[in-house]
């Protein structure tokens, strides 16, 4: 059976940084939808132009687009021990998107993980983030704000979704990165 799991949390949260030990430890396929759109808005596909003018004011890309998208990326990884979804799914319409598509590959979630901080502290996070990368998502607080309000608008709900299948764990963002990856782990080695 292979290994899936979902990394939830707000902007910030420190999804990216996790899932790189993640990858490392359990030799599991990351796929980040945000930075599959990077990659595009960086070689200027269409699909690049198009999620840019959603990411740019820090608004989800519509769902059509970003579920096609996704299952693009598992087609092409199908030899993999596992994945790790990082940023995906975002709403549900996703996440139902993503159990029929899963199952129709005979595969599931394992566990979705939601790393929690306060927005307060992401905002300060990002925007520290923002001066090394050059994101202009991370620049500029109105944006982020919005993404935040996405988050629980959108995202948010998911907790409930996946509460109800017993696969929603939610694990203390805070503190020193590797406090939070033994928090992680323990959780997997749970599963
Ligand atoms: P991230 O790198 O995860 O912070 O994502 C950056 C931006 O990419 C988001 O603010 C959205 O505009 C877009 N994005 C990434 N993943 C998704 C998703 N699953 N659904 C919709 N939009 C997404």
């Amino acid at each position: 059976m292979k290994t899936n799991l979902v990394l939830f949390g707000k902007p910030g949260a420190g999804k990216g940084t996790q899932a790189a030990f993640l990858k490392e430890t359990y030799q599991l396929k990351h796929i980040s939808t945000g930075d599959v759109f990077r990659a595009n808005i960086s070689q200027n596909t269409s699909l690049g132009q198009l999620a840019k003018s959603y990411m740019d004011k820090g608004d989800l890309v519509p769902d059509s687009v970003t579920i096609q998208m996704l299952e693009a990326e598992v087609n092409e990884n199908q030899a993999a021990a596992g994945f790790i979804f990082d940023g995906f799914p975002r709403t549900t319409a996703q996440a139902e998107a993503l159990d029929a598509f899963l199952k129709s590959k005979s595969m599931e979630i394992s566990a979705t993980i939601a790393l929690e901080a306060d927005e307060d502290v992401l905002t300060a996070r990002l925007l520290e983030r923002g001066k090394e990368s050059g994101r202009p998502d991370d620049q500029d607080e109105t944006k982020i704000r919005n993404r935040f309000q996405e988050y629980n608008l959108k995202t948010a709900p998911l907790e409930a979704f996946y509460k109800a299948q017993n696969k929603f764990y939610a694990v203390n963002g805070i503190g020193e990165i590797s406090e939070i990856t033994k928090r992680i782990a323990a959780i997997i080695s749970g599963l």
